[in-house]
C-alpha cells in the first residue's frame, strides 16, 4: 500500500521524468539544426530512456495501489550555443534529478516503506551511470573545444550509440 504523500511524490517524479525527456528531445533537435547528426541521435536516444524513467515510476505506482497523475510539463530551454553548453546543462540537470531521487529514498526509508526503497534502488545506480557519461562526455568537449575536427569525430562517435 502506497502512503498518500509518497505516492504525490512519486507521481512528481514521473513529471520530472518526462520533463527530462522533454529536455533532450529539446537539445536533440537543436543539435541538429546546428549539423551535429551525431550529437541529436545521442539526445534523441537519452529522452527515451527518460520516458522509459518515467514508465517505471508509473508502472510502480499502479502496481503498489496508487493512482497516476499526470500533470502538465513546463517548458524547456530550446537552444544551447554549443554542444558544450548543451553537455553542460545536461550534467546539472542530473545531478538535480539525482537530489530528487535520493530525497524519494529519504522519504521512502522514513515511511518503511521497503518495496518502494527497492525500487529506488535502481535509480540510485542508474544516476551514477548519468553522471558519469555525462561528465566524461564534457570532458572530451572540454578538451577538443577548438577543434571542428576532434567536434566532428566526437559528434561520429556519439552517433553510433545504441539503445
Ligand atoms: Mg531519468
Amino acid at each position: 500500500m502506497l502512503e498518500k504523500k509518497l505516492e504525490s511524490a512519486l507521481n512528481k517524479q514521473v513529471n520530472a521524468e518526462l520533463w527530462s525527456a522533454y529536455l533532450y528531445l529539446s537539445m536533440s533537435y537543436d543539435m541538429d539544426d546546428k549539423g551535429y547528426e551525431g550529437i541529436a541521435s545521442w539526445f534523441a536516444l537519452q529522452a527515451k530512456e527518460e520516458f522509459e524513467h518515467a514508465s517505471r515510476f508509473m508502472k510502480f505506482i499502479g502496481e503498489t495501489g496508487g493512482k497516476v497523475m499526470l500533470m502538465p510539463i513546463e517548458t524547456v530551454k530550446q537552444e544551447w550555443k554549443t554542444p558544450q553548453h548543451a553537455f553542460e546543462d545536461t550534467l546539472k540537470h542530473e545531478k538535480v534529478v539525482t537530489r530528487k531521487i535520493y530525497a524519494l529514498m529519504d522519504m521512502a526509508i522514513e515511511l518503511k516503506n521497503y518495496p518502494t526503497q527497492s525500487m529506488l534502488k535502481w535509480f540510485v545506480d542508474e544516476q551514477v551511470e548519468e553522471e558519469d557519461t555525462a561528465s566524461k562526455i564534457l570532458e572530451k568537449l572540454k578538451k577538443i573545444e577548438s577543434s571542428p575536427a576532434g567536434l566532428y569525430a566526437l559528434d561520429k562517435q556519439l552517433g553510433k550509440r545504441e539503445e
